[in-house]
């Protein structure tokens, strides 16, 4: 009797954990969709855990977190990511840890950009105009090449959260990587420099959360041209920037940073953080 009890109740358990499940899963959009998927997915906390066979836990804490995201708890949304995160790297799946990683470097962005538009000031003032620009990108000519423009002249500016901004913002417009690509395929020999700036946004897409290098298959799959994306410290203030692009064999040559364009191939570089410029330099032609 109390064997067929633990059974019917354990049968049981396992229905409430998969309908509940399912059904926040299903939940929408809205703020109170979002706050009622949260009440579940942490009562699923409560029922499953590590262990569970039948259940990965990380899918959870991933679903509550961009629940808690929506309804702009970032720091809710990040503490679940690293849960996520570190269960992920003890269990050794790469994939899911590859994209918590990046789910969690976007949400310290949102975090940032919240926290610059509270403030107020001349900095909110620009983030506002820089999301008209970006509205703009999506309306009809000369309205969006003049947005593109201004964006792209941003890719410069003096602050790097205008700078990162910027490069979110061209990510995220499917017209503005188009031209994007263009302006790196066609520049790359005439203005090396506006090639780099260009392309420099199609690669921190793709680098966002991982400081490894992209093969040039992967680049080929996000954006049909020939171009690796390789990471590299700055020469002035040492921070790893990411998503340089390079010639396909970049990445399996040896190169290093300096000062000036001598050797056998440069690409310039704008750092993301100091906003100087550098260059990564190869001694073997990459091309
Ligand atoms: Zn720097």
């Amino acid at each position: 009797m109390g064997f067929l009890k633990r059974m019917l109740g354990k049968e049981s358990l396992d229905d409430r954990v998969k309908r509940l499940w399912k059904t926040a899963k299903k939940l929408g959009w809205s703020d109170a969709e979002r706050e009622k998927a949260i009440a579940m997915y942490t009562e699923l906390l409560s029922l499953v855990d590590e262990t569970s066979q039948s259940f990965n836990v990380c899918a959870v804490f991933r679903n509550r977190a961009i629940s808690y995201r929506g309804l702009k708890n970032y720091d809710a949304a990040l503490e679940d990511l690293a849960r996520e995160l570190e269960i992920a790297q003890r269990r050794g799946d790469r994939l899911r840890v590859m994209e918590c990683q990046k789910i969690m470097e976007e949400t310290r962005e949102w975090k940032r950009k919240a926290e610059i538009e509270a403030s107020g000031g001349e900095k909110a003032e620009k983030f506002r105009a820089m999301e008209q620009q970006a509205h703009r990108l999506w309306g009809t000519e000369p309205d969006a090449d003049a947005a593109f423009q201004s964006l792209f002249a941003d890719l410069q500016n003096n602050d790097p959260d205008v700078r990162a901004e910027a490069s979110q913002l061209l990510a995220d417009s499917r017209n503005a990587l188009q031209r994007l690509i263009s302006i790196y395929q066609e520049c790359l020999n005439s203005d090396p420099r506006r090639a780099s700036l260009a392309g420099r946004v199609l690669g921190r897409k793709i680098a966002k959360g991982s400081d490894d290098m992209i093969p040039l298959e992967i680049a080929k799959i996000w954006y049909g041209i020939t171009v690796s994306f390789i990471p590299c410290t700055c020469l002035h203030c040492g921070h790893i920037n990411r998503g340089i692009p390079v010639p396909p064999k970049g990445p399996m040559i040896p190169y290093y940073h300096q000062e000036h364009d001598k050797g056998a191939y440069a690409v310039p570089v704008l750092c993301d953080k100091c906003g100087k410029d550098f260059f990564v330099v190869w001694d073997i032609d990459p091309r």
